[in-house]
């Protein structure tokens, strides 16, 4: 069936059109409002089934797009990877084509290799969306986070977005970077040297080299965890007090910012670490619950406009 998106599958921002991102935060926007009202549930894709194949851990986005996808209608089985025959011996693009062959109507995936979603997108005729693959791209979170923006911002042309952390192994990052630089704001990225990106120079972003220098007048300021999981035992030795002090968010960093600045962050956070308490819970700029909910509205717009048939009812 065509996709409602110039493109079968949701593999990254990088690759999406302005129009395909525009047209899933339209709809998006809907779903947002539709979900805070009695009515969230739709039959947009009544009679389909939706795979979730989650190679790596995940709380938010997992439920997220199982929200999403029974709150149109679809059927979701979660395909567990670590009780899966892949432990014996059976290779990633053969457990695909398994999937693919029950004649089931998508496949969301996160994957701890970069480009595993890309590699079963060419591999399968349905659609497949990236929930997240290593280090490369997390598209639905960049669009969630755009979703929010917009809802308080009313546009991301100009807008100034400060990303800290640990940019280097952050799909988030990338995927934002991609989508940001699409509508014309100006992204900034403050990372502790090891965590700075080897290729930024074609990121088209500020590499700014203090706290005070990323958040100068900064519309968004964007926090990212430590991705521990990617680094080798004693890769990164700074203590927890050293890395607050120096790259962690609180209430007088934030001063130099836009007085209306929203704070995010993808989470899981790291309280203490990479942002204080205080700021995370404060609600004048703390917008990190409200992205959470901005992800189940986005999730439906993507499955709806991949995997929808466009002859059912709004
Ligand atoms: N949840 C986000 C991700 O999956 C951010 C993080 O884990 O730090 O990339």
């Amino acid at each position: 069936m065509p996709s409602a998106l110039s493109q079968p599958d949701l593999l990254g921002t990088e690759c999406l059109s302005r129009d395909d991102i525009s047209a899933i935060l339209d709809l998006a926007g809907h779903y947002a409002q539709r979900n805070r009202s009695a009515q969230k549930s739709c039959d947009r894709l009544a009679g389909k089934i939706i795979v979730n194949m989650f190679f790596e851990d995940s709380t938010r986005t997992r439920t997220s797009f199982e929200v999403a996808a029974k709150r149109l209608g679809a059927q979701v089985v979660n395909f567990s990877a670590s009780i899966s025959s892949m432990n014996k011996g059976e290779t990633f693009s053969d457990t695909m084509r398994v999937i693919e062959s029950m004649q089931v109507d998508g496949i969301v995936m996160r994957h701890r290799t970069n480009g595993a979603p890309v590699e079963a997108a060419a591999l399968l005729d349905i659609p497949v969306l990236n929930a997240g693959d290593g280090s490369r791209e997390h598209p639905t979170q960049a669009l969630l986070d755009a979703l929010t923006m917009v809802r308080h911002k009313g546009h991301l042309g100009g807008l100034k977005v400060a990303i800290c952390g640990d940019i280097e192994h952050s799909r988030v990052a990338r995927s934002n970077a991609f989508l940001l630089n699409k509508f014309g704001a100006e992204v900034r990225f403050f990372a502790p040297p090891q965590f700075i990106p080897r290729d930024i120079s074609s990121l088209n972003v500020r590499q700014c080299s203090s706290m005070e220098e990323v958040l100068q007048d900064a519309d968004v300021a964007m926090m990212l965890r430590i991705q521990n999981e990617r680094l080798s035992e004693g890769e990164f030795s700074m203590t927890v007090e050293d890395y607050h002090e120096q790259y962690g968010l609180n209430h007088d960093k934030l001063r130099v910012a836009n007085p209306e600045v929203i704070v995010m962050h993808p989470a899981p956070m790291n309280r203490g670490v990479e942002i204080t308490n205080e700021l995370a819970d404060d609600p004048r700029h703390s917008v990190i619950f409200e992205q959470m909910e901005m992800g189940v509205a986005v999730r439906m717009a993507c499955l709806d406009l991949l995997v929808g048939s466009d002859s059912k009812e709004l």
